[in-house]
């Protein structure tokens, strides 16, 4: 087999992309709130249903951080019911509103506020939070270059073997022990391979690197029957 050049592929890749979809301007929502409420929503449905959720909250005016936790936990079920699993999604909901409003004021910009890993562990303290929620809350919400892994970024990845890649170089011992969950070691895989741009250019770069990959992993790289003969990644397959 011939091995990929994975730090190549990565950049040749987000071209191909941008090429077939152009810039995506994600994450989908009107403000930082939203898109913070989004992150947590979207956690095991499609983001209509989420769509839907957001729209309830908004049509019943408590779109606002202490307003919202201002509600019995029952009351927000109701309103977030078209997310599923709804009395887990207010639980988890009512946590992250609870720091928010508690310790930060209700104020966003001051939760964000500070270094990525700190503000990064920050949200994973709070219960319901894990590592794709809070890097999409800190990328698209925060202002925070901190790369998001889904499951379309892992299928992606592991059709075109750029972890098995990355992995016999040894790039496990870059990670570090409190990061060497597959989670941690693809996402210090992209964030040390994406590594070219700076400040907000870097931001945007991730930003929209995610959300390519979104795309792709929607409408091409299926579970079941990829679609790689129409797929902007088809050329950098793997070559057997
Ligand atoms: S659909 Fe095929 S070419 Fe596209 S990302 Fe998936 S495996 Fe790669």
């Amino acid at each position: 087999m011939v091995a990929p050049n994975v730090k190549r592929d990565l950049r040749r890749a987000y071209e191909l992309m941008r090429a077939r979809f152009g810039h995506r301007h994600w994450w989908p929502g009107e403000t930082a709130f939203e898109v913070c409420l989004g992150a947590i929503l979207t956690q095991n449905t499609a983001w209509t249903n989420v769509e839907r959720a957001i729209a309830n909250l908004k049509a019943a005016r408590v779109l606002e951080a202490k307003k919202l936790f201002a509600l019995p936990e029952s009351k927000l079920a109701e309103l977030i019911h078209s997310a599923g699993y709804f009395n887990v999604k207010a639980r988890r909901l009512r946590s992250f509103l609870r720091v928010l409003v508690e310790d930060f004021d209700g104020d966003l910009r001051r939760l964000f506020a500070g270094g990525t890993a700190a503000v990064r562990a920050r949200l994973l303290a709070i219960n319901g939070i894990g590592p794709e929620t809070a890097d999409s809350m800190l990328l698209y919400a925060g202002g925070h270059s901190s790369f998001v892994i889904d499951a379309y970024t892992k299928r992606i990845f592991q059709r075109h073997h750029w972890s098995r890649k990355a992995e016999a170089r040894g790039w496990q011992t870059e990670v570090g022990n409190s990061m060497a969950s597959d989670y941690g070691k693809l996402k210090t895989l992209c964030e040390s391979r994406l590594n070219q741009k700076t400040g907000a250019a870097r931001l945007d770069y991730w930003q929209d690197y995610h959300a390519q990959l979104v795309m792709v992993g929607k409408h091409f790289c299926r579970a079941r029957a990829p679609l790689c003969e129409q797929c902007p990644l088809k050329p950098l397959l793997p070559k057997n």
